[in-house]
């Protein structure tokens, strides 16, 4: 039987809030709820931190504290500890985006190597995760999956990407920490993914330890994790994958139609779920072969999960299943989901607040009206500022 309703119980999802920091979400969320507000404070936002006015701290005390943990590491392992004792796991999420240097490539893998050595010894953080484009140049990736010859130097830098990759990789198995790898844009992706398979190929051997992304909004998705199976089995490899929606659908839209191609976006948002949901059943009908991180905010696909494991008799705590969600969003399903005894962990991104941007930017995007997300939030959050009012006056 299906556990109905379950996320409802925003006592449970709240615990952690006090009234204050309740009352700044539901601030936050109403204000992000409007689609204007969020198109007009983003271009403000951008022009404003270019400019370098002193908008930092406006930032920081809005929409920064409720979707980050902190400017670094350190700032993160209070809410890490806390959400913790409440069975809620941690990944930490080295935010940055949009720097391309050699340096910042360099930085961004030496951080992951640390959070790696750290998370071995802390059991709140399991998993550890990065970007693709935080370990290499975007147009690097978009030639090498365009089939283009590289120049020299270019050839000499993509060695450098992969050896990061490397890099985390190795540690990762060795200290026996998992590692998700995220899924950005199309025109980049296929270069990332024939190296993160190549990873998994060595690394995930005796199980899965390194974890690509798939994007269920992605027609072709469903197809390409059939052929990665077939391939797994044949070279005898352990796969992992975060299943997701998406988070570019509109910049993937926008240029299929710039460019005049056929848009690798699934034709509905029905259809995305459908899409979404085949993967999921896939995953776990083959738990012999692959691990699944289920990366959503979907209350519908998350009983789906849960139902299909109960029918297929797998343990609430196999290690095999996890269930994810992002910092500041759906407290509801993931405090209830740690309460009934899942494998749950939050991404907790850092890093310096103008820096992040490009992240706190999409998280306002998913969160207007139009996405629809901030109903449910603003819902839960009046419903538990009522709950709390009448256990005060009772
Ligand atoms: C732990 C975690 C990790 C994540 N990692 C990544 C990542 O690596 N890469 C990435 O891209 N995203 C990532 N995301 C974001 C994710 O892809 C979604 O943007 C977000 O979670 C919203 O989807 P949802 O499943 O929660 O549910 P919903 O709110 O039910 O779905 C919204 C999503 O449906 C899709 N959609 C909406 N309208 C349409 C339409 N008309 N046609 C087709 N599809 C439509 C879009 O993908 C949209 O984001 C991650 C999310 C989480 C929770």
């Amino acid at each position: 039987m299906r556990e109905d309703k379950i996320f409802n119980n925003t006592e449970i999802a709240f615990e952690l809030k006090s009234d204050s920091q309740l009352e700044r979400a539901h601030f936050l969320f109403k204000m992000i709820s409007i689609e204007p507000l969020v198109r007009i404070g983003t271009a403000v936002t951008n022009f404003a931190l270019k400019a370098h006015l002193p908008v930092e701290g406006l930032i920081r005390s809005t929409v920064f504290d409720h979707f980050c943990g902190g400017v670094n590491e350190d700032d993160c392992l209070d809410i890490i500890d806390k959400m913790y004792t409440k069975g809620v796991s941690s990944v930490l999420d080295f935010s940055v985006e949009g720097k391309e240097t050699e340096t910042s490539f360099d930085d961004a893998m030496e951080k992951i190597l640390k959070i790696i050595n750290f998370s071995a010894e802390k059991d709140a953080m399991p998993i550890v995760v990065f970007k693709p484009t935080g370990f290499g140049r975007f147009y690097l990736y978009q030639k090498k999956g365009e089939g283009k010859p590289f120049t020299n130097a270019e050839s000499e830098e993509w060695n450098r990407v992969v050896a990061r990759f490397d890099a985390v990789c190795k540690l990762a198995k060795e200290r026996d920490v998992e590692v998700l790898i995220d899924a950005e844009e199309s025109w980049m992706q296929d270069a990332a993914d024939e190296l993160v398979t190549q990873m998994m190929q060595q690394y995930n051997t005796e199980k899965p330890i390194v974890y690509n992304t798939l994007q269920m909004y992605r027609h072709d998705r469903l197809d390409f994790l059939k052929s990665q199976h077939a391939l797994a089995k044949q070279s005898g490899f352990y796969l992992g994958y975060k299943v997701v929606r998406g988070a570019y659908m509109e910049k993937e839209n926008d240029r299929a139609r710039e460019k005049g191609y056929d848009t690798p976006i699934c034709e509905s948002k029905k259809a995305t779920d459908d899409n979404f949901n085949a993967a999921i059943r896939y995953m776990l009908d083959h738990l012999d072969d692959m691990s699944l991180f289920a990366g959503t905010h979907n209350e519908e696909s998350t009983y789906l999960v849960m139902d299909l494991m109960k029918q297929k008799e797998v343990a609430i705590k196999d290690n095999r299943v996890w269930f994810g969600q992002l910092f500041g969003m759906s407290d509801n399903i993931s405090f209830n989901l740690a309460h009934l005894g899942y494998n749950v962990a939050k991404y907790v991104p850092f890093g310096p607040v103008k820096d992040v941007m490009p992240y706190l930017i999409r998280r306002a995007e998913e969160n207007t009206s139009v996405a629809g997300q901030t109903g449910r939030e603003l819902m839960l959050i009046k419903k538990e500022k009522e709950r709390r009012k009448q256990v005060a006056s009772s």
